[in-house]
């Protein structure tokens, strides 16, 4: 999967990069909000952000990017902040709490993409349950174990 990965902490940045890429993902950098906006197009599958970008603030970006018709890749926000402290969570696929721990980076990961043929919408039948409207596979993830079975 293709994910760009909007960070302005490089050191976080670089390290979560590194643990995408050791899962086989494609990754591309973004270091503000313009570097996002520059990288975005149809081929990212996946898009993910920290809440605190700047200089124009990652919700701002997000609605400027769902204003392409094009751009309709799911968006995983993480953040510093505690759930009560966020504002258009509704903007947001999927929040990620920071310290990130990365069983469950990899659990929200896997619950956006197909294992079959990697396309990126899909229904949830429940809590860790997914289903593929284009090849109806269906799978389960563990987030413990990091494990995919379908
Ligand atoms: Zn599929």
């Amino acid at each position: 999967m293709k994910i760009l990965l909007a960070e302005d902490d490089d050191l976080g940045r670089q390290s979560l990069a590194r643990i995408l890429r050791k899962m086989g993902h494609i990754i591309c950098e973004a270091k503000n909000s313009h570097d996002l906006l520059r990288q975005v197009d149809e081929s990212i599958d996946l898009i993910m952000l920290d809440l605190k970008l700047s200089p124009i603030d990652s919700s701002t970006v997000i609605e400027q990017v769902r204003q392409n018709q094009d751009l309709r890749q799911p968006i995983i926000a993480m953040t510093g902040l505690s759930p009560g402290e966020i504002k258009k969570a509704e903007l947001f696929d999927k929040i990620l709490f920071k310290p990130l721990k990365v069983e469950s980076v990899v659990a929200a990961i896997l619950s956006m993409h197909c294992p079959s043929c990697c396309g990126v919408l899909k229904t949830t039948i429940n809590k860790n349950e997914y289903m593929c409207e284009d090849c109806n596979v269906k799978w389960q993830i563990s987030a413990e174990k990091n494990e995919v079975t379908t």
